[in-house]
């Protein structure tokens, strides 16, 4: 699989009446054609301003400071306006939590299915409305037709997250970001939804980002997750790494607060205690450390690099050097 996106060393800041923000402070990842990534961590850990920064749609006061964002070979980072409102839609898709900040509520969902066909696919309207019934088709809305005539508030909330995937793949694209993009759902309805998304992602060879605080939710659909907190990747790694090889102790910690339908009755959940670093300040050294029962002195003072643990596999935490005291199994990870 070739390389559709790499964000090199990618910093953005917001800067307020109170100081500057560092949302995202040194962010690298990648990702291969057909493949699904997840971003997995708290609220506030910069994941879902990496991919705001990526698609250019940072609010006034925010600013992509440093780093590139290689997307099929252009920086866009470098782009016009009018440049990235060609990929935005055609190129790249979102899906967000709420699908009422996507859908606009004057227009019929026909409408809006409509539009991009024409202007970025260049389709007539009739063209563009076969295609329109075919992807709410193709998203398990039943009766298509007639539900193209329709508003958004005539839609259930599972029906509309549906419609919104539709908007997201109208266009065919290359890439497809989804922001907590169940979040809002029951778990029946939740469970359709990432089928649906893992079922077009197999159809169409879309690649796939999934950005949720929620490891349990990427588990079945992405091949590989990077973990965030305080602006930055703290591990990355297979699936599999995550999961049975962790080793960063924030997504041991992330691991225990994730359900485990076998002992659901009898176990408690363990939330992460503490809140996460204020980045108005960030912290010189590990961005973890106030939360971590593992913190040594050299945490505090000195920012840990990646350790790389296998060649997929790379974790930013002192324990992983050669000299730092070894850490009872038990205490890693949590339903894997
Ligand atoms: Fe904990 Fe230190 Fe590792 Fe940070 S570097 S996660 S504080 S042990």
């Amino acid at each position: 699989m070739d390389t559709l996106l790499s964000i090199n060393n990618l910093k953005t800041s917001f800067f307020t009446h109170v100081g500057e923000v560092q949302a995202v402070r040194g962010v690298s990842l990648y990702l291969k054609r057909g493949e699904a990534l997840g971003i997995v961590g708290e609220s506030g850990s910069g994941k879902s301003i990496t991919m705001m920064s990526m698609m250019r749609l940072l609010e006034e006061n925010g600013k992509i400071l440093d780093g590139q964002i290689i997307f099929e070979g252009s920086d866009l980072t470098k782009l016009s306006e009018k440049q990235m409102q060609k990929i935005r839609g055609n190129d790249i898709g979102m899906i967000f939590q709420d699908p009422m900040t996507s859908l606009n509520p004057v227009y019929t969902i026909g409408n809006q299915l409509i539009e991009p066909l024409m202007k970025h696919k260049n389709m007539s309207k009739k063209d563009a409305f076969d295609t329109a019934v075919k992807m709410l088709q193709l998203v398990g809305i039943p009766s298509a037709e007639k539900r193209m005539k329709q508003y958004p508030h005539e839609f259930s909330g599972g029906m509309r997250q549906r419609a919104m995937i539709a908007m997201a793949i109208v266009c065919n694209p290359k890439l497809i970001i989804a922001d907590e993009p169940t979040t809002a759902l029951d778990v029946t309805i939740q469970a359709q939804i990432l089928e649906l998304m893992k079922d077009l992602k197999d159809k169409l060879n879309t690649s796939i980002i999934l950005i949720t605080h929620d490891l349990g939710v990427v588990a079945d659909m992405c091949s590989r997750i990077n973990v965030m907190y305080g602006g930055m990747i703290v591990e990355s790694g297979t699936t599999r790494d995550i999961f049975y090889n962790p080793k960063h102790p924030y997504t041991w910690g992330l691991l225990k607060s994730v359900p485990n339908p076998k002992n659901i009755a009898k176990e408690r959940l363990n939330p992460i205690d503490g809140q996460p670093p204020d980045l108005l300040k960030p912290p010189v050294g590990c961005p973890f450390t106030d939360r971590c029962d593992y913190a040594m002195k050299i945490c505090m003072n000195s920012k840990p690099p990646m350790f790389e643990i296998n060649n997929e596999h790379n974790a930013a935490c002192w324990l992983n050097h050669g000299l730092a005291p070894k850490i009872n199994a038990d205490a890693q990870g949590g339903n894997a």
